[in-house]
This record gives C-alpha cells, sequence and structure tokens, in this order.
C-alpha cells in the first residue's frame, strides 16, 4: 500500500449522547440516545464473529471512489488481514462498506465486510457478504462470502470501521418516525459536524432497520467500459432497489474532512431474507424504525488515498 496517514480523534463518547438526541430530535419524530452495555452481537440478528464494537478503536478509509471512476483501476486490490496490521491491529474486527474482491469473485460487487482478521493466536473468521446483479432477473443477489471463497480480499475502495470486538459501553441510538428530510446516518453526522466544528470525530457500528423499507443501489457486475464523469452517469450505471425490514447496517462515518479526500459517510447493509446493498435512505418514514449501537473511534487512518480526485459518485 502507498501511503498512510494517522489522525487522532478526542475520545469523548458520553459528551456525543446529548449532542445526538438533540440533532436527531430535529429530523425523526421519536428519539432516545443513551450509554449501555453492548449487546452480544453474535446474537441474532447481527451474528458477528466477536460479540461487541469495543477497543482500540479506529476508522479507516482505504482507496477511494477516484479508483473505481470514471474508469476502473484493477490494480487496486487490498486484503483486510494486511489492513488490520497496517492500522495497528492486527486480530481486529472490521465492519463497513466497500467494493467486493472482483479479483477473487470475476465480477464487480458491493461488499459489506464482517471480519475477525488473523492474529497470532486466531485463524481469521469471515463474516463478510457481497452483494451482486443476478443476471437472471436483474434482481439483486446477496451472498454470504465465506461460502464459496477462502480469501479476506477487498477492493478499490472501502470505509471501515475497526476495533478488538471487545463487549462495552456504546452509544444506543432509537430513532422512530422520520420527519426530516436526513436519512439517520446523515443526520448523525452534520449534527457531529455542526457541534465539533473544524475538530473532526468519528463513529462506526450497526444499526438495524426494524421497520419499514430503504432505498439502496448495487453496482452492475461489469466495469463500466466507457468514463462515467457525473453523478448522473453514475446513477444510470447502478441499480436501484427498495429493500424491506429487517436489515443490519455497518455505518461508518466521519463529521468533517481534516483534509485527506474522505468519504465522510458510507453505509452498507445485508439481512437475512437475501437483500443486501448501499443504503441511502428510508422511503417509508411514518413507520421507519431505527436501532442502533456506535462507537466512537479513537484514530483515523487513512490508507491508499488517490492522488488525482474529483467529487462526483459519493452519494
Ligand atoms: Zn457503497
Amino acid at each position: 500500500m502507498n501511503q498512510k496517514v494517522t489522525v487522532q480523534f478526542p475520545a469523548r463518547a458520553h459528551a456525543r449522547v446529548a449532542v445526538l438526541q438533540k440533532g436527531l430530535k430535529d429530523n425523526f419524530a421519536d428519539v432516545q440516545v443513551s450509554v449501555v452495555d453492548c449487546p452480544d452481537l453474535t446474537k441474532e440478528p447481527f451474528t458477528f464473529p466477536v460479540k461487541g464494537i469495543c477497543g482500540k478503536t479506529r476508522i479507516a478509509e482505504v482507496g477511494g471512489v477516484p479508483y473505481l471512476l470514471p474508469l476502473v483501476n484493477k490494480k487496486k486490490v487490498y486484503d483486510l488481514n494486511k489492513i488490520a496490521k497496517e492500522i495497528k491491529l492486527p486480530g481486529a474486527f472490521i465492519l463497513g462498506a466497500g467494493a467486493g474482491p472482483f479479483q477473487s469473485l470475476g465480477f464487480n460487487s458491493e461488499f459489506m465486510p464482517v471480519i475477525q482478521t488473523e492474529s497470532e493466536h486466531k485463524p481469521p473468521v469471515n463474516g463478510s457478504y457481497f452483494a451482486c446483479i443476478n443476471p437472471e432477473d436483474g434482481g439483486c443477489l446477496l451472498e454470504k462470502y465465506s461460502e464459496k471463497y477462502h480469501d479476506h480480499g477487498c477492493a478499490l475502495l472501502a470505509n471501515l470501521f475497526a476495533s478488538e470486538g471487545q463487549p462495552g459501553k456504546v452509544i444506543e441510538v432509537k430513532a422512530k418516525r422520520r420527519n426530516g428530510k436526513l436519512n439517520f446516518v446523515t443526520c448523525m453526522r452534520q449534527t457531529l459536524e455542526k457541534h465539533y466544528g473544524d475538530k473532526p470525530v468519528g463513529m462506526g457500528g450497526t444499526f438495524v432497520i426494524q421497520k419499514g423499507k430503504v432505498k439502496t443501489h448495487v453496482m452492475p457486475r461489469e466495469f463500466s467500459p466507457c468514463p462515467l464523469n457525473s453523478d448522473e452517469d453514475v446513477n444510470n450505471w447502478l441499480h436501484f432497489y427498495e429493500m424491506k425490514a429487517p436489515l443490519i447496517c455497518l455505518p461508518v462515518f466521519v463529521s468533517k474532512d481534516p483534509g485527506f479526500d474522505l468519504r465522510l459517510e458510507h453505509t452498507h447493509c445485508f439481512s437475512h431474507h437475501g437483500e443486501g446493498g448501499h443504503y441511502h435512505h428510508d422511503t417509508t418514514p411514518d413507520i421507519v424504525e431505527y436501532l442502533g449501537y456506535f462507537s466512537p473511534a479513537e484514530f483515523l487512518y487513512r490508507i491508499d488515498q488517490p492522488k488525482e480526485t474529483h467529487s462526483f459518485g459519493r452519494d
């Protein structure tokens, strides 16, 4: 990997509870934010390989949209075990959103990393999912990665939240019935940006969309042969879906970019009913219910930042 920078975030978890409560109240009718013990994430609906999202928390952004657009750069392939070592946390539990490992799959896909990486004491456990377009009918096809593949790859771009996977205190966020315009993650991110201003803070974790439906996208299996140069081009290339609850989401977000060409928020979701993809927003504001568990990140790592960049394809 070409290059790495590290930023230390201020750790002020408890202070964020009141901030988030107030900010979410502008966008949802019913909001409850509190500090709780992390529920056992090995249980349904999460079924993660670890119990929690606590201990030595970090956010890592690897690669970026410029490696996918306007045209794909097929040299940009990564390995999550190596990324865990790069962020000085071998054995890390990593979740988040990225592009699937085309180098193994042979096609492009959405990736939902959920992986306990390898350490001296333990072999890796890959609970990741990928979603691709079903060539038969154009629908979404969600599969557990380890059912057919045994590597720990990802590609092009990834927004990752890493921790020791320990139980511990987390921020629980319950939000029901959306009456504002922002999606759940954007609302939290903008709330933190308003409060912390130029000092970036970051969070990651998981939330469940318990009721309602959401707009998602899945990338085509083939990378675009002609350059995609605008949001409009990208939206014509992507496949959009409306997916139904319950969906388990893997959010990673940073309040403000300290100058590393960050994708400030990125959330992928999976389910146990065959649907999964990139989360945009719910389409059923009157009945939607979100239940999330978040951990503040102590560090931000920027790995293999693209030298040439642009601003489209970030939605
Ligand atoms: Zn995505």
